[in-house]
């Protein structure tokens, strides 16, 4: 089988800021679905905070369809 992102599932950003020296603040974005709502997320966070560092996750829905790897 094989696998191909499905065409019909939103793709989910999220966002955790990794911002600080000690430990890190870790504010999570929650799941969004375009990469806008994501840049408008960080920007109101680094508004409110001054925070600069981020880790972006991008989840992909997948569909396994028949193929070679039976
Ligand atoms: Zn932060």
């Amino acid at each position: 089988m094989t696998t191909v992102p499905d065409p019909m599932a939103l793709p989910g950003y999220e966002a955790v800021c990794v911002t600080g020296e000690e430990h890190n603040c870790g504010a999570v974005s929650g799941t969004l679905h375009t990469s806008d709502e994501l840049t408008r997320w960080i920007a109101g966070h680094c508004a409110t905070t001054g925070h600069e560092l981020y880790e972006q996750t991008t989840r992909t829905l997948l569909r396994a369809e028949p193929g070679a790897w039976q």
